[in-house]
């Protein structure tokens, strides 16, 4: 692979981001030296490199962005809100905004989940939903109730509770956690089931699972399952189409509280502010959220609550027992007011727009398919993983070349586009905003660098077309 020459990328802003800021998830080798690429401004879809290089923004952020880069609306909603009031304390006071978006994501959330308590950002809001389920077992005379149950190839955040839930291959080679409060269930991607299980025969497969681990565990001793709806960082993973609903049955018949967590999947990236029952038929005891609340414009997360649960602390036997849990920036009047205008202008048209063009995504995506190096695109809304195998036919991950989604990224940038890289996959998840024709530049550019890739391998010796 033709890496850019570093004098091309030596600028005074990377030499000192080199020596001084610590990245996100550095490698130990290159820690503390290690050069990014320095994204300079942004518009709509689409962002600027201090080459001056315009590439369409195809994770959207951090699957954030939602409604698109520098929404003018946004900005206004975040100048206005610091001039009239920049800040109150949660612990003591209240705030308009805050009491409003609450009302807001009560009014959108299904079922019961009447309330929210709102956070920085999505481990915080994941980190949450823990200790108030933990706080809720103890309330009620049930101490003892304390395991987690997330799966293999989930991401639930970098905090120490979230991160122990994380499933990813390589999530835990080198990081401690709370192992003994987590129990993983396997990762129910249908593309890597064992070979001699139908789709539906590895469903009932990962349902018996769980209710083998409850038989063995005691469901006196299981707290919550942990869940997104779609398994984002994890590669865009699809579960059977049965399988959540008949997971939130058992845990109803367990007395184990569902977590859904929808980081990824509310506000917009299925066309829906929240997918829990809209999409997939369910309604879980909780819901977190963060990223597309704000679109990205202000740090801003936070857990629904069924009001179930508050009436049974409300009726326990503790009514002086204290949930002694708050953030300083929990409510913040700034996230809050820009939350309530991104929900507008989502509810303004953006909703509609993504319900639109997410099956033509999809479509055009999967065209794909056809290449020799892609094994599987999947995907739902405007939220894709383009998987690479060595042998599509095998279905066997590429393991020869653990590299090869930075590959690809590193070709397409150079066809305007840049992707999420994750080992052997491409991860898509662009701003609703995209339209038709931008689609399919996103799939040209994809094609391109996923065809370029595949020369590379060839040329080096490490892979052949089967
Ligand atoms: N949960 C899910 C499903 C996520 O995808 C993420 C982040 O990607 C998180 C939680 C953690 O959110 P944050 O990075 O805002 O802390």
């Amino acid at each position: 692979m033709v890496e850019p020459a570093p004098s091309q990328l030596e600028t005074d802003a990377l030499r000192k981001d080199r020596f001084h800021l610590i990245q996100a998830a550095p490698v130990a080798g290159s820690i503390g030296a290690e050069a990014r690429e320095l994204i300079t401004s942004a518009e709509d879809i689409f962002v600027f490199d201090q080459s001056g290089r315009k590439l369409i923004d195809g994770p959207a952020g951090m699957w954030c962005i939602n409604v698109g880069h520098r929404n003018q609306a946004l900005a206004d909603t975040l100048r206005d809100q610091a001039m009239s009031l920049t800040y109150s304390t949660p612990w003591y006071t209240s705030n308009a905004p805050a009491e409003k978006l609450a009302q807001m994501l009560a009014e959108r959330a299904p079922g019961d989940l009447n309330h929210v308590f709102l956070t920085t950002g999505g481990s915080s809001a994941v980190e949450t939903a823990i200790r108030l389920v933990q706080f809720y077992n103890n309330v009620r005379g049930q101490p003892q109730k304390k395991l987690l149950v997330s799966r293999q190839g989930s991401y639930h955040g970098s905090t120490y509770l979230t991160a122990s839930l994380n499933g990813r291959p390589r999530d835990h080679d080198w990081m401690d956690g709370a192992s003994e409060l987590v129990r993983k269930l396997t990762c129910p991607n249908p593309f890597h089931r064992p070979a001699n299980l139908s789709v539906e025969a590895f469903e009932d497969f990962l349902v018996d699972e769980f209710r083998a681990l409850i038989a063995h565990e005691g469901a006196g001793r299981i707290a919550a399952f942990v869940a997104e709806p779609i398994q984002a960082s994890g590669g865009v993973l699809m579960s059977p189409p049965n399988y959540l609903k008949r997971m939130r049955a058992l845990c109803a018949e367990n007395d184990i509280l569902l977590i859904a967590d929808e980081v990824v999947t509310a506000f917009g990236r299925l066309g829906h502010i929240f997918a829990s029952e809209d999409v997939f038929g369910i309604q879980p005891d909780m819901i977190t959220f963060a990223k597309g609340v704000t679109s990205g414009y202000f740090p801003l997360g936070g857990v629904m609550v069924s009001e179930r649960l508050f009436a049974e602390l409300r009726r326990s036997n503790h009514p002086n027992a204290n949930f002694v849990h708050g953030l300083t920036y929990s409510s913040h009047p700034i996230g809050c007011a820009v939350a309530i205008r991104n929900i507008e202008l989502l509810e303004d048209g953006l909703l509609e727009h993504a319900r639109e063009i997410g099956p033509y995504f999809q479509e055009q995506l999967r065209t794909l398919e056809e290449l020799p190096l892609v094994g599987e695109v999947r995907g739902a809304g405007l939220m894709a993983g383009i998987e690479c195998v060595a042998d599509a036919k095998a279905e066997n991950p590429l393991d020869l070349d653990l590299t090869v989604g930075k590959r690809i990224d590193f070709h397409c940038q150079e066809n305007g586009l840049l992707v999420r890289p994750l080992i052997n996959m491409c991860v898509m998840s662009p701003p609703l905003t995209i339209n038709r024709s931008q689609v399919d530049m996103m799939t040209d550019a994809l094609r391109k660098g996923i065809e370029a890739t595949a020369q590379d391998l060839i040329r080096e010796r490490l892979w052949r077309p089967a």
